[in-house]
């Protein structure tokens, strides 16, 4: 049977040592917010995921969704523990307090979304009305935002973000659902969005769909795209839910992983719908929902990793197989467990030390998120705003490449155990599939990383990453004891600084340039700024440990050093591909792709 126990201790780390809590208390905003009720909300969270979420998980893989006459059922248990979620206020506890919320850091949703997916992935699918009510906070009028944000704050709506329909995925220029002004303002919404997560269920009094589409005389391609609010049952004027709208689900997706979480057919028959923001702006507006979803599914990938890594930890504790190669360890047994084989310690150390690296990514651009909505000063504000949007295709795409080979290597820890369905192993590796996928694929993110966020704002994106990370060599390089930490980064940054130049230079003469090297270039980048946070991290820990030995420290040190050493060298691969340039990827005829019969 698989366990799950949330790591507190090291997202308490993550939050709380590394980067300093305090700094965002001082934000005004967050000024009540005291370490008491940190840990408070965390350890409570953490029982909840523990105890209602993770004993859904495994069956809810095996029984999946219900289709019935266009209603779908969710797996059994899931309704109710949503019910659980609303009572407890955990569906969003970082909404305004002012609409029900409790105004939480945002600091702590890396943490929460942790644990909720980690504990059943895709029960937490179920949550998408939080970003609804943040891009409705930002882009809505206040009519509409009286109209829904109390009820999504609190859990008693659900939502939704309906950008897929069947021949437009990444392309979104090919949006066609229509959208047509009606005389009392409102607009009428016809058109088919596919692949829709939690799209029709039962757990909510309504749910709030977040569409985008064209009005008639819109431009082609996405400057003609606008953003509508379209609820599932009509509200009425004094705020009660009424008849039913023309949304309907029209079919349930059979899938590979998180079988739990409907992905549904969406079809709108002039179903009415409120502009949201300003028309063919949808896509800018949207994007405020799609970067909140993109930094949910990077930590979706941490999830996934870290409790692939635990069981396959308790596992290769347990497992006895063959005896050490330095000779037996525990004589008295028939054989030695796992974990005394290099090669095993070598997977283990790679699910570990990349789940952390991840953690310490998630939580430093969550705390960037405060500072960017309440920071005073406002070159701090632009400042943070700009590292959110430089590390986000990082976040997304890194940590959910990353959970691939978390959860793989974690599998192959179990052998034949890790295949079949008993320890859960398999599970996370078919759960953990989707999240290079949805949300923008991890391709895409890397070619906004190079396209976009490279020369965004006359390339000021960059030095924000590139500047503390400078800082902390300079101040540490002297330092004997980081020696071993300090200096494969300082390689590290060496290789991103000279990949960035290659790209600037060739991609301008050459747009394929870009495109092929976008990939090697996330790698490159996602590899050292996990370097930059294992090297801070390790300093961390050891000045602590000069007041006494402490495993957790310890530990932290031993892992900071196996990154640097067996994964951090990966760069230089990904440096010598990247180098290969576009020639062998389009050189290459299309026709001599085979097949050759
Ligand atoms: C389980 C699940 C849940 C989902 N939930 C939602 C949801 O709630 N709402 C929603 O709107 N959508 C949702 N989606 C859709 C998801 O976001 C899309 O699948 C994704 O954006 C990719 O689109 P596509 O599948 O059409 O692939 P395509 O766009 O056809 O892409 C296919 C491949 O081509 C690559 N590619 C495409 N264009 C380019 C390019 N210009 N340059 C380089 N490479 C390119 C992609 O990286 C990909 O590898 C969901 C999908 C799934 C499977």
């Amino acid at each position: 049977m698989p366990q799950y126990k949330a790591p507190l201790r090291d997202m308490q780390f993550a939050i709380r040592e590394l980067f300093d809590f305090n700094e965002t208390r001082k934000l005004k905003h967050y000024a009540e917010v005291t370490d008491e009720l940190v840990d408070m909300v965390l350890s409570e969270m953490a029982k909840f995921c523990e105890t209602e979420l993770f004993p859904l998980n495994q069956p809810g893989d095996k029984e999946g969704c219900h289709f019935e006459s266009g209603k779908v059922r969710a797996p059994k248990g899931f309704k109710e523990a949503f019910k659980k979620a609303v009572e407890a206020g955990w569906i969003n506890p970082f909404a305004e307090a002012e609409h029900g919320g409790q105004g939480l850091p945002l600091a702590i949703t890396a943490p929460y979304n942790e644990m909720l997916t980690a504990s059943n992935l895709s029960f937490q699918t179920y949550f998408l009305g939080n970003a609804v009510y943040h891009a409705l906070s930002m882009h809505a009028n206040d009519a509409i935002k009286a109209k829904y944000l109390p009820n999504l704050a609190t859990g008693v709506w659900a939502g939704t973000m309906n950008l897929t329909e069947p021949q437009c995925g990444t392309d979104l220029g090919l949006t066609r659902c229509k959208a047509e002004l009606q005389p009392d303002g409102t607009y009428a919404l016809t058109g088919t969005k596919i692949f829709i997560t939690s799209g029709e269920h039962d757990f909510a009094d309504n749910i709030i769909h977040m569409v985008l589409a064209r009005t008639p005389d819109a431009p082609p391609g996405v400057k003609g795209i606008s953003l509508f609010v379209v609820p599932k049952l009509i509200i009425n004027a004094d705020g009660s839910v009424g008849d039913a709208n023309g949304v309907n689900c029209e079919a349930i997706e059979h899938k590979m992983g998180i079988k739990g979480s409907c992905t549904c057919v969406m079809g709108f028959d002039k179903a009415r719908g409120e502009l949201v923001g300003e028309l063919n702006k949808g896509l800018s507006h949207m994007f405020t929902m799609m970067n909140e979803a993109r930094l949910l599914v990077g930590i979706q990938g941490l999830g996934l990793s870290d409790i692939a890594y635990q069981n396959a930890l308790a596992y290769a504790r347990e497992r006895l197989q063959g005896r050490s190669l330095t000779g037996p360890k525990y004589p008295e047994k028939p054989a030695d467990p796992l974990m005394v084989h290099a090669d095993i310690r070598r997977m283990l150390l790679t699910a570990k030390a990349l789940s952390e690296g991840g953690r310490m990514l998630a939580s430093w651009i969550a705390r960037e998120l405060d500072f960017s909505l309440h920071a005073d000063n406002p070159e701090t504000k632009q400042a943070s705003d700009d590292l959110v949007q430089l590390l986000t295709p990082v976040v997304k795409a890194f940590i959910t490449d990353c959970a691939q080979e978390c959860t793989s290597v974690s599998l192959q820890v179990l052998g034949g155990y890790g295949y079949i369905q008993d320890y859960g192993l398999e599970q996370y590796v078919r759960d953990a599939r989707i999240t290079p996928i949805y949300e923008g694929t991890n391709g895409v993110q890397s070619l906004d990383l190079i396209g976009r966020k490279l020369s965004m704002g006359s390339g000021r994106l960059l030095p924000r990453f590139f500047g503390p990370v400078g800082e902390f060599i300079e101040a540490n390089t002297g330092d004997a004891a980081l020696k071993e930490f300090v200096e494969p980064l300082s390689n590290a940054v060496n290789t991103l600084m000279n990949a960035t130049g290659t790209i600037m230079t060739k991609a301008p003469k050459n747009p394929d340039e870009a495109g092929a090297a976008a990939t090697d270039y996330m790698a490159i980048f996602g590899y050292t700024a996990y370097a930059y946070l294992f090297a801070r991290a390790a300093k961390l820990s050891l000045e602590k440990l000069k007041s006494g030995d402490d495993l957790f420290y310890r530990s932290k040190v031993e892992t900071a050093r196996f990154f640097m050493t067996k994964l951090l060298p990966r760069v230089q691969s990904f440096s010598a591909t990247l180098e290969a340039g576009a020639a062998p990827v389009m050189g290459i005829k299309d026709e001599a792709f085979g097949p050759f019969g």
